[in-house]
């Protein structure tokens, strides 16, 4: 009889440390979760303004750039498939506070106000906000846009520094910045401001009734976005992209945009 007792014994010991056992391989596989192949995909929503070349844009009804394969390639790491969500500049860090999108990646520059509100992760690219002038204007520097209209996109870096440096009054807000170049085009705004990789692929798609000045308006850097405090999503994404750039993966793909 001591033995039976002591033999249930062992056998419940036994099925407690087994049970133990596979709950803390569940448990680990769960924290470990997007990274292993075995595991289903994840889906992380991506949210961006598709309205910026070479960055972010729709060719032939693809969202293409290098922020949308960057977004692709890091998802490929993290095991989850990107789902798009194209939505207006000025959208996409309240989109981003409220939950409804993961990430947010649309040349966004990282600034102290808007670390405020959302959390940024490790920067991939640097840009300059350069001056983009018609053809025949007599415009040549920053210092001569005092008393001009100035075209820029609406909640963008731009916008910010034009409307601090040249008053509220002097500057044009569009939803795309392409509306902006319009307006120039039709002697409505004096100048626009953008990103220098954004106005070099307008400047040259339009083919020679704008000129870029050479005198940049301010140099930036920029990154993802993420919802303050999601401390896990930031990491994942940080580790990724140091890893595609210590690969040269990241400036493959710049390189495939930008001659
Ligand atoms: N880099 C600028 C910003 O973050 C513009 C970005 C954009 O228009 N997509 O404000």
């Amino acid at each position: 009889m001591k033995k039976i007792i002591s033999l249930i014994l062992s056998i419940s010991v036994l099925a407690l440390l087994v049970g133990c056992g596979s709950k803390s391989t569940v448990a680990s596989t769960d924290t470990a979760s997007s990274e292993t192949a075995a595991k289903p995909k994840q889906k992380l929503i991506l949210c961006t303004n598709a309205e910026f070349p070479p960055y972010e844009y729709k060719e032939g009804g693809e969202y293409v750039g290098i922020d949308i394969e960057c977004a692709k390639l890091i998802g490929e790491k993290l095991n989850a498939e990107i789902e798009i969500m194209d939505i207006a500049f000025d959208s996409l860090i309240p989109t981003i506070m409220s939950g409804k999108a993961d990430f947010a990646m649309a040349g966004m520059t990282v600034t102290e106000d808007r670390l405020k509100n959302i959390d940024f992760t490790h920067t991939y690219q640097t840009a300059v906000q350069t001056i983009v002038v018609p053809q025949n204007s007599d415009i040549t520097s920053v210092d001569d846009l005092s008393d001009k209209k100035i075209g820029v996109q609406t909640g963008t870096t731009a916008d910010i520094y034009c409307s601090d440096d040249f008053g509220d009054e002097a500057v044009e807000r569009y939803s795309k910045i392409i509306d902006g170049f319009q307006a120039m085009k039709a002697g409505k705004v004096d100048a626009c401001v953008v990103d220098d990789q954004v106005a070099k692929a307008i400047v040259a798609q339009d083919g020679g009734s704008f000129k870029i000045l050479s005198s940049a308006y301010a140099e930036e850097e920029y990154a993802i976005a993420v919802k303050k405090g999601n401390t896990e999503l930031l990491n994942k994404l940080n580790n990724a992209i140091d890893e595609i750039k210590g690969s040269g993966q990241l400036l493959q793909i710049v390189n495939k945009y930008i001659h």
